[in-house]
């Protein structure tokens, strides 16, 4: 039987079967409809909960949560106090082995673009590009994206994963120009602003302070009689003929420029662009977008790779925040979506360059693009979403659309690039689900970090087992010294244990019976127009181990909500709503225009080809068939089952898929 002797793992977060499908029959997906066509697909049951930082784990290590570590997308660590949280992206709270370990041990080299949780790597023979991948920011970023406006704009509301609040919008004020070398003719009186911001940085643990050193910008505004003022002029230094100095044509995306940054540990140069999103013609009212600024290095192993792509390909951006600039009315749907093919065809050009210049056996990516868009503008394609507005659903089908043809450029840059010799495996981490919530209220179930007053946190607290108080910059804060049990991350509830907790103030001795009061308000938890319960499963922690869930990460009480129940309501004068979601459920509901459920597509020699696999999968399985079919063995801690039904003709007894005896498949 023919055997695969190179691996690529296409991940694609968030998508699914019935959109890969759909759209590959509108002939938008020629990548994604070849690669079908050459192979065997399927559903696919993520492991719970079901987020994304514990999948991409599970798809390279073939273990359940509990096992790997990564149980939520944020972790604490024991004696740090509850709201103190840790990314979950960082590579070492993976306790398992990775396929690229197994097959290190082989001799086989791997190629990494940017998988999810895999920063700092984890193995020095390993050539890799970035690969943090929480949703919310990059390790490497030297600032996220920032705003700059004459007038007040709200910034992102502070997230549990990423680092410290800091306000990434700015008021700016405009004055007249002065001390300006070689503006171009304006006649009218050239007007100026000051970007100011302060960069940030990190550590290889995680945020340090706010502690860059404050840059500042400068930009001219000139105009003429007739338009008024519809121009403006970008420069560190007033010099309107530096090369560094870029033009902001009204409504565009400036050249790339780039800058140098005072960091904690020493100078770093970025990498960024602007847009200039707004100027009224008597040049009283601006709003500028800078995009994110990446660093020239330090996101690749071996390091120099990082100044090679930037100069084959062009600046390297995470989409890291992405939603935070359109969730805070900074700039609309085609901003984020241009960003959004910006990183797409960036990461094809890095596929097919790496792919066919550097040696490797495996390879690994992974392109979050799907679902951010999904959280965003999921539920706007669906009636039955609270978020959904009948004058928006065409721009919303748009935005999902252009998303999935961007993945698909991915795809074929990647199958343009392999032999028929590799096993591609295409996968999602999860599914996405539109927000329904048909509740005027919008009953939210998505309690992301405690400084909202979301639901359970408002339960627990009308029951007397939270204390709110205020907050910095307008959010409330949970009162530790008033609080027993807390949503702070995940679908868990976090008992304020004394003796575990740093503020615990919970007595060991009255720990059960805090578990067993809590449990008692999530089940009675009611849609107040439906009469309905919200929760579908409540269990304590020791109760969730047959899902895969255990071990220190895990809350002291677990919970599922009904897919009916969602997100937040958000104070909409201040941000737009999300409207999909993907945590809090089980891993196998569907609607109409949505389904948890993730997607596996495998294509390569000996595997069924053109088939649709009847019985999803699970995740776990993903590792240790790939493993298989390569002739490697499993990744030491794989839970999952070698899947020998993929192969058009079934291996000789005793034989593994590969035809390696070593590892018999079961
Ligand atoms: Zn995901």
């Amino acid at each position: 039987m023919a055997r695969p002797k190179r691996l690529a793992v296409i991940g694609l977060d968030s998508a699914t079967i019935d959109f890969i499908e759909r759209f590959a029959q509108e002939g938008r997906l020629p990548n994604l409809a070849r690669l079908m066509e050459r192979g065997l697909r399927t559903e696919t049951i993520s492991v719970m909960p079901v987020g994304t930082a514990e999948n991409w784990r599970t798809i390279v290590t073939g273990a359940y949560a509990g096992t790997h570590g990564v149980t939520a997308m944020s972790l604490g660590r024991r004696g740090d106090p509850l709201e103190k949280r840790r990314s979950a992206f960082f590579s070492d709270n993976c306790r398992a082995e990775h396929l690229w370990e197994v097959a290190e041990k082989a001799g086989k080299k791997s190629l990494l673009l940017k998988y999810t949780g895999s920063w700092p790597p984890t193995t020095p023979g390993i050539t890799q590009v970035d690969g943090f991948g929480d949703p919310e920011w990059n390790i490497h970023e030297i600032s996220p994206r920032l705003c700059f406006a004459s007038y007040p704009l709200a910034s992102n509301p502070p997230h549990v994963t990423s680092p410290q609040w800091i306000s990434r919008a700015y008021e700016v004020r405009i004055a007249p120009a002065s001390g300006w070398s070689n503006l171009p003719a304006s006649d009218l009186p050239p007007l100026e602003t000051a970007l100011r911001f302060i960069p940030r940085t990190y550590d290889a643990k995680g945020p340090t302070e706010y502690s860059g050193k404050e840059k500042v910008f400068s930009v001219a505004i000139i105009g003429d009689r007739e338009r008024g003022y519809q121009a403006a002029i970008f420069s560190e230094d007033k010099d309107a003929a530096n090369p560094r100095s870029v033009a902001l044509p009204l409504g565009r995306w400036s050249d790339w420029t780039e800058a140098v940054f005072e960091l904690p540990e020493g100078q770093r140069t970025g990498l960024f662009r602007l847009k200039l999103i707004e100027l009224s013609p008597d040049g009283s009212r601006l709003k500028i977008y800078l995009s994110q600024i990446f660093p020239t290095t330090g996101w690749t192993q071996p390091a120099p790779l990082a100044e090679e792509l930037v100069a084959k390909i062009g600046p390297y951006q995470e989409l890291s925040g992405i939603l935070g600039p359109w969730l805070s009315y900074w700039v609309d749907e085609d901003t984020i979506l241009e960003e959004v093919e910006y990183q797409a065809h960036w990461l094809a050009a890095a596929a097919r360059y790496l792919l066919q210049n550097k040696e490797w056996d495996l390879f690994f990516t992974q392109w979050h693009g799907i679902d951010h868009m999904d959280h965003g503008f999921l539920g706007g394609i669906d009636p039955f979403s609270n978020t959904y507005d009948p004058d928006r659903e065409a721009l919303c089908w748009h935005i999902i659309e252009k998303t999935y043809e961007q993945a698909d450029l991915i795809v074929g840059a990647v199958l343009d690039s392999v032999g028929d010799d590799t096993l591609v495996v295409l996968t999602s981490d999860h599914g996405h689900l539109p927000v329904r919530a048909n509740l005027r209220m919008g009953l939210s179930l998505g309690i992301k970090e405690s400084y909202h007053r979301d639901d359970v946190n408002e339960q627990l607290a009308r029951h007397g087992l939270l204390a709110f108080q205020d907050g910095p910059y307008g959010f409330p804060v949970v009162d530790w010294s008033k609080t027993k049990a807390c949503v702070t991350r995940a679908n868990y509830v976090e008992i304020n244990l004394k003796g575990r907790e740093p503020h615990g103030i919970v007595e060991p001795a009255e720990y059960e019976e805090v578990r067993n009061q809590v449990i008692k308000i999530l089940d009675a938890m009611q849609d107040p127009e439906t009469g309905d319960h919200i929760m579908t499963w409540t269990m304590k922690k020791e109760e969730a181990r047959f899902l895969g869930i255990y071990g220190d990460g895990v809350g002291d009480i677990v919970f599922f909500a009904k897919a009916e129940y969602s997100r937040p309501h958000q104070d909409k004068l201040r941000f737009r709503m999300l409207s999909g979601n993907h945590h809090f459920y089980l891993p196998d509901v569907k609607f109409d225009l949505g389904m948890m459920h993730a997607v596996t597509i495998f294509a390569g020699p000996g595997i069924k080809s053109g088939v649709k696999r009847e019985q999803p999968i699970n995740m776990v399985d993903i590792a240790p068939t790939a493993a298989s079919l390569l002739g490697l063995p499993a990744p030491a801690n794989s839970e999952g089952r070698v899947l020998m039904d993929l192969l058009a003709e079934p291996p000789a007894a005793g034989k593994a898929l590969g035809g390696d005896e070593r590892q018999v498949a079961t």
